[in-house]
């Protein structure tokens, strides 16, 4: 029996049947069999979730042989693919092209269905989440029709607004169309920037950049702050000579990495030592620095080995009240691995479930290493109480990753959410596509 895991190693299952299908006819094969038998299913993408989102116990699809680009169209400037195209593999593409997509998340191994169905974000005050941009979608329903949605059909504004931002509950998204821009280069100005300067001039540091991000570390008062600047990409880039290479792969691979490990390792054990392993590496890492490079260089970064994390977009005024109760409990009761991020995007309304939805947003993630797969002891009681905090600032969490919250305390938080969940009905009225991790999101308990 195969055991599939997700790219933290915090979940896993065993499906009872997995299916790697090539073609449109083996996907509909597959759910006539799920039909007959009434089995529950879930989509699977590249497992990047830190929740347990992507899995299912009884039946799983892996959507990675559907990784074709149909169209990459230059006048209007949008591409069109298959929903397991890796992000990874648009960038290698795009640029050749001229173009490149509006914003990224952190990473590029997620599939272009698993960044639109969980709202993936990136950071700038201009830019909304990744649903936001989608032009199109291809869906095959439960019965194995296969119906294409567009943003412009008036008739299916609502059902739109919810499949961009669905969670894997409406069906199978075979294709998706989304919005790219002109390619554009990143210019990056880092700065260590005090926790205190940084929350005192907030709006300054949000609006002074095309995407402002923050790495809190914890226990130091102190950050990093990046500015990234869009340039354009006429601007001849400066090449690293061969020993550059090799000293910034030295830092980065043994010091940056492999050594963070051991440290935090060691910290499982003497937990007072994190706040030593934080201060160190906010000067390690917080340099001066000044760099151009092609958008997606920067936009993506090495995300260390594997962790639990937790996220929460919460309404941008909230921002400052929200990381001073967090700074205070931080210090008085725990030990918090480095860095919470944070970071920023605009209001939309194009995803029902957007956690963005409706309002300007500031998304606040905290992680918990786990070096060489042991566990931070504490981090449990920490999520908790990190929870506790976002939730009073009225926070939605990121779909993607680990939350508590439930179908009432969800369903006060999102102005559309029955009418989300009366489409969600018609698309999947027997729950097929409900696995225990949305169960208690999705379904109401008496
Ligand atoms: C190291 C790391 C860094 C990250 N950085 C960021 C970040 O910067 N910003 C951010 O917002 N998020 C971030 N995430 C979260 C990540 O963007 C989401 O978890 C994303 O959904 C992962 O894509 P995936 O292809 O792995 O999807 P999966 O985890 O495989 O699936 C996610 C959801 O999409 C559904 N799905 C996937 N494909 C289909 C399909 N074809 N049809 C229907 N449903 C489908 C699945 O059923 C599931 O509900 C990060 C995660 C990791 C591990």
């Amino acid at each position: 029996m195969v055991e599939i895991w997700n790219w933290a190693r915090t979940y896993s299952c065993r499906p009872r049947l997995y299916f790697e299908p090539k073609s449109v006819e083996s996907l509909q094969e597959i759910l006539k069999i799920i039909n007959e038998n009434q089995w529950k299913f879930r989509i699977i993408g590249c497992g990047h979730s830190p929740s347990s989102l992507a899995l299912s116990d009884e039946v799983l699809i892996s959507m990675k042989y559907f990784d074709q680009i149909i169209e990459i169209n230059l006048e209007d400037k949008f591409v069109h693919c298959q929903s397991g195209v890796l992000i990874k593999s648009l960038n290698e593409i795009l640029p050749s092209k001229n173009l490149s997509l509006p914003v990224q998340g952190s990473v590029s191994s997620l599939t272009i269905g698993g960044v639109i169905s969980t709202g993936t974000h990136g950071s700038g005050i201009q830019f909304a989440t990744l649903s936001s941009y989608v032009r199109s979608i291809c869906l095959m329903k439960l019965n194995g029709n296969i119906v294409q949605y567009d943003r412009n059909d008036r008739d299916n504004e609502d059902l739109f607004r919810c499949l961009t931002c669905s969670l894997g509950t409406f069906g199978i998204l075979l294709s998706i169309s989304i919005d790219l821009t002109d390619l554009f280069y990143l210019e990056l100005t880092q700065h260590q920037l005090k926790f205190d300067d940084f929350l005192n001039h907030l709006s300054v540091h949000i609006s002074s950049s095309d995407h402002f991000r923050y790495m809190w570390f914890p226990h130091t008062q102190s950050g990093i702050a990046y500015h990234l600047q869009r340039r354009s990409p006429t601007i001849p880039l400066r090449k690293e000579n061969l020993f550059q290479r090799i000293y910034s792969s030295i830092r980065h691979r043994i010091i940056g990495y492999h050594l963070l490990e051991i440290f935090f390792y060691i910290s499982l054990y003497f937990p007072r030592f994190v706040r030593w392993i934080n201060r160190f590496y906010l000067n390690f890492q917080g340099q001066n620095h000044h760099q151009i490079s092609r958008c997606d260089h920067l936009f993506n970064f090495d995300c260390l080995f594997r962790q639990y994390a937790n996220e929460w977009a919460i309404p941008i005024e909230e921002t400052v009240s929200c990381l001073v109760k967090l700074e205070e409990f931080i210090e008085r009761n725990y030990f918090v691995h480095f860095p919470i991020e944070i970071r920023f995007g605009r209001s939309e309304t194009s995803s029902f479930l957007s956690p963005s939805f409706q309002r300007e947003t500031c998304w606040i993630n905290t992680v918990a290493y786990r070096p060489f797969g042991f566990e931070h002891r504490q981090h449990r009681k920490y999520f908790e109480e990190f929870e506790r905090i976002c939730f009073e600032h009225s926070g939605r969490p990121h779909w993607a990753k680990e939350h508590s919250l439930t179908y009432s305390e969800l369903s006060r938080l999102y102005p559309q959410w029955n009418l989300f969940h009366q489409y969600r009905r018609k698309f999947d009225p027997t729950n097929l596509l409900i696995n225990s991790c949305l169960e208690k999101i999705f379904l109401q308990h008496e």
